[in-house]
């Protein structure tokens, strides 16, 4: 059982109805949210939601207008930031420029008169942690982004936090660089065992690395769950769009039974059999959302399926991994598909102006509000 999942679990970091106004303008929108000890939580959402003014406000540099932040059970109103159990690691790292890479790490111990001797102990285990053996003596210009990234989270975990906040901590990476450091970030937040909360916009970081994630928009959390369950069931339009690629088809509930329910949408001219999703009343206009890698596209498909629709392929793109098609229904709706490539051959490959089907199961979509 996950704590999240275990109703006798106490949460570690509690929000409670937070609103942050800037002036007349509201930031933070009644948040409420519970983070688990061990977790690795991600804030997502496109620019201006209010995912760094949240992170803030958890670290103490920024105070709530109205709402409850408690840390370990305890109120954190008035408490500054060197006051908290917390630490937050900055997207420009903030190194020390004239200083080493041993003395950036070693900075907050040495402020705090800890004996010179544990400052060695722990700079080296931490210089061991993030993979920095034998660079102590170098100064940050003398670094790659990849290990001037390194020092700053070793320098913002030496103090041991109980809660480090991140904001954008790989956004100064390029892409392959950041997907190796992002399995590195999950390994060195396991080994610590330290709760992490991460900011960041782009959905498939917060994917990889979250134990939860929240979908952030205009100062609220639209959906809060696993990687999994966001991605699979979104609640709303807007999640199943800003998380991966979907196609949306309009409709209205035509027939709502208890394993199934049916929509009757112009977009596709035939109703679309929904597995499960949500319950609603008949007429109600909802959305029927689907990935385009759970739709099968071939020349005739079995009669056994119960989404089975006539389209002309307009469009192939040859991705190596998988190939992507943009097809038309004879309503004109158009419908993006893709498949893995499992065979080598181009011999019997869909291509653009043939009249294939498409299709998908009741289990393959689900239906968000409209
Ligand atoms: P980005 O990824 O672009 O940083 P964000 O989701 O982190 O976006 P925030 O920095 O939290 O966004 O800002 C949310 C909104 O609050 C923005 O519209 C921003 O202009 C506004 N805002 C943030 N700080 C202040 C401030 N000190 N005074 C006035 N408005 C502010």
């Amino acid at each position: 059982l996950k704590p999240w999942e275990d109703p006798n679990a106490k949460p570690f970091l509690q929000i409670r109805n937070v609103t942050k106004k800037f002036g007349a303008f509201t930031a933070v929108n009644d948040v409420s949210l519970d983070i688990y000890q061990g977790e690795l939580f991600c804030l997502l959402g496109g620019s201006g939601c209010g995912k760094s003014t949240l992170l803030r406000m958890l670290a103490g540099f920024e105070m709530p207008t109205s709402g409850q932040i408690l840390i370990d059970g305890e109120d954190m109103s008035g408490v500054p930031p060197h006051k908290r159990d917390t630490n937050m690691m900055f997207q420009s790292y903030a190194l020390f420029p004239h200083m080493s890479v041993e003395k950036n790490i070693a900075y907050g111990l040495k402020r705090d008169g800890v004996p010179r001797a544990e400052i060695a102990t722990r700079v080296t285990e931490m210089l061991s942690l993030v993979q920095l053996d034998g660079l102590a003596a170098r100064k940050p210009h003398q670094l790659s982004g990849g290990q001037r990234q390194r020092v700053a989270l070793a320098r913002s975990l030496i103090k041991r936090p109980k809660l480090l906040m991140l904001d954008e901590p790989l956004g100064a990476l390029d892409k392959k660089l950041r997907e190796e450091t992002q399995r590195e970030l999950i390994k060195i937040q396991e080994t610590l065992g330290v709760t992490f909360v991460v900011v960041t916009h782009d959905q498939e970081e917060a994917m990889t690395l979250s134990s939860r994630l929240g979908v952030m928009t205009a100062g609220q959390i639209v959906q809060i769950g696993t990687p999994h369950d966001v991605y699979e069931y979104p609640n709303t339009r807007f999640v199943a769009d800003f998380i991966g690629s979907v196609n949306i088809f309009e409709g209205k509930i035509a027939e709502d039974a208890d394993d199934h329910v049916v929509i009757r949408s112009g977009d596709t001219a035939s109703d679309i059999l929904v597995s499960h999703g949500i319950s609603g009343v008949k007429g109600q206009s909802v959305a029927v959302a689907l990935r385009p890698e759970k739709i099968a596209i071939e020349r005739t498909l079995p009669e056994s399926l119960p989404n089975r629709l006539a389209a002309t392929v307009d469009d192939v793109s040859y991705m190596g991994n998988l190939s992507v098609f943009h097809v038309t229904l004879p309503t004109g709706k158009q419908v993006k598909v893709s498949q893995t490539n499992r065979r080598r051959s181009e011999d019997d490959a869909i291509r653009a102006g043939e009249a294939v089907q498409i299709g998908w199961d009741g289990a393959a979509s689900v239906v968000v509000t409209a």
